[in-house]
């Protein structure tokens, strides 16, 4: 405990937790407002083919304009937002939000793409999850494939009953399935054969490292024959080098998202990278 390890340190300890509680305190008051007053906006990341450098699809993500704190992304606010019950609502409009867009620049004539959102345990245990998703796409005149719903291992592990309920009735809709965070969490590999996934993402923790590290280098080259031997599709998230991408290359790797090709960025920026349909390093 912080009072018995000395003066000084409780002193930072409770500097520390005032500037947190604060920030909570900050994010909390003003959450339940946010979707009202609009602050919510999505920034979209490309995903591409390592083949030939296309952009098959992009991941929506959520970052949060707040009055007094600036752009906060969803690391700040998520695990807030899912404790106060807003996350329901919030990832409602995210769907809604990522349908209109998509919608959107398909009438603006650009590349057609898949989108990836990423939605909560409590969202795979809503009621009308599948009407929300269907009224979402329809509303927009999208087919079912343009969405490609984003479940992490943990959430699926935190209510595998529900989680893989509320999957079958997605795929059954006809929507894609990724798989996030590959790797990570505690799982199991048995609920890989239980549905068809179509996506794997491989977790930037076993890319980051990627070709120094030996282990990373092996786990990595594994997630990629697994995958392909189960007919999934393989994303790397997270690539950062161009020896990172010569190695994923190298062993097969389907598509990637990172900071390499690009970083999240507003729509009328993605517009523009969607325009040109390709993006390859160095560009
Ligand atoms: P995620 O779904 O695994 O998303 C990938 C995260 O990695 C994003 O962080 C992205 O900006 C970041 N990233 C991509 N490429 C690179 C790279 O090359 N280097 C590094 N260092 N990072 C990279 P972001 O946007 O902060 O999102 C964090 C997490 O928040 C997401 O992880 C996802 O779990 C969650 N999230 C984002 N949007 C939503 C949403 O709309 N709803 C829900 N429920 N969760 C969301
Ligand atoms: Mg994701
Ligand atoms: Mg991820
Ligand atoms: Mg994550």
């Amino acid at each position: 405990h912080a009072k018995s390890s000395g003066r000084n340190s409780y002193k930072f300890y409770t500097a520390d937790l005032n500037a947190r509680a604060r920030e909570i305190l900050a994010i909390e008051s003003q959450l339940r407002f946010a979707l009202e007053r609009n602050e919510f906006i999505l920034h979209y990341q490309p995903q591409v083919a390592m083949a030939d450098g296309r952009i098959t699809g992009a991941e929506a993500l959520i970052r949060w304009n707040h009055p007094s704190l600036g752009i906060l992304g969803p690391a700040r606010f998520i695990e807030v937002a899912e404790e106060r019950g807003f996350i329901v609502q919030i990832g409602n409009w995210v769907i809604r939000e990522a349908c209109r867009q998509l919608a959107l620049w398909h009438d603006q004539g650009l590349p057609k793409m898949s989108l990836a959102i990423n939605l909560s345990a409590l969202q795979f245990r809503q009621q009308d999850l599948a009407e929300v998703l269907e009224k979402a796409l329809s509303s927009h005149g999208l087919s079912a494939d343009m969405l490609d719903v984003e479940v992490t291992e943990s959430v699926i592990m935190e209510d595998v009953t529900s989680t893989l309920q509320a999957i079958d009735t997605i795929k059954g809709m006809g929507l894609q399935l990724s798989i996030d965070d590959f790797g990570t969490g505690y799982s199991s590999l048995s609920y890989l054969k239980r549905f068809k996934a179509d996506k794997l993402k491989i977790d930037r923790s076993f890319v980051r490292d990627i070709p120094n590290d030996l282990d990373d280098s092996a786990i990595a080259r594994a997630i990629i024959n697994m995958a392909k031997n189960l007919n999934m599709q393989v994303v790397a998230e997270g690539v950062e080098t161009i020896d990172q991408w010569h190695f994923l290359k190298q062993e097969g790797c389907d598509l990637i998202q990172g900071y390499l090709l690009a970083k999240p960025m507003p729509p009328e920026e993605f517009a523009g990278l969607l325009a040109k349909g390709t993006l390859l390093p160095g560009e």
